[in-house]
């Protein structure tokens, strides 16, 4: 296993996360487990026009993972190998839920170890009763008023409620 950060392992999970679900909140205590450090790395992806802003993506994270001490939450705009440069890490964790997920994941994962020959991908695939988790379903049930409570923690339910409020 590669070391980094004086001997220890370091890996980042980077993602949208608008919002955070169990999904994702899953693979980070399992990924939390298996690495000394789990960087969180919040993307500002503006051309997905998210429903959070960035702030408060990093916010629901760190609040549904304050009894993690191993997990950081950061937030990034650059290009995923640039910002791993930065932060000096390696290895990148990301979760699988379906078939439908691998030729993109493949793709990016391929991409960044062309760019950065250091760079790892690990993958961790999702419990089965989460692969159908995103976090477009949950903001497509959220904004009909549907119940989210199985889908992502109650702080995140709260702020589904706030983005929007029933007339
Ligand atoms: P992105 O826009 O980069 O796909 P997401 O926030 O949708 O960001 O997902 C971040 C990572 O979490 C990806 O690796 C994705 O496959 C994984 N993920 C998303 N939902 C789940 C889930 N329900 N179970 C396991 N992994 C998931």
């Amino acid at each position: 296993m590669m070391k980094q950060e004086h001997g220890i392992t370091v890996a980042v999970y980077p993602g949208s996360f608008d919002p955070v679900t169990y999904g994702h909140l899953d693979i980070i205590h399992r990924a939390a487990k298996v690495f000394d450090k789990l960087i969180v790395a919040v993307l500002n992806n503006t051309s997905k026009n998210p429903l959070f802003t960035l702030e408060e993506r990093m916010d629901l994270i760190r609040r549904v993972t304050k009894d993690l001490p191993n997990v950081e939450v950061d937030g990034f705009r650059d290009l995923m190998v640039n910002y791993m440069k930065h932060r000096n890490v390696r290895l990148i964790v990301r979760g699988l839920r379906a078939v439908s997920d691998f030729e993109y994941e493949l793709q990016m994962a391929s991409t960044n170890h062309k760019l950065n020959s250091d760079v790892e991908t690990f993958f961790m695939t999702s419990k089965p009763q989460y692969s159908y988790l995103s976090s477009s379903i949950v903001k497509e049930i959220a904004r009909f008023h549907g119940p989210v409570v199985d889908l992502v923690p109650p702080e995140v339910e709260e702020a589904l409620q706030n983005k929007f409020p029933r007339a």
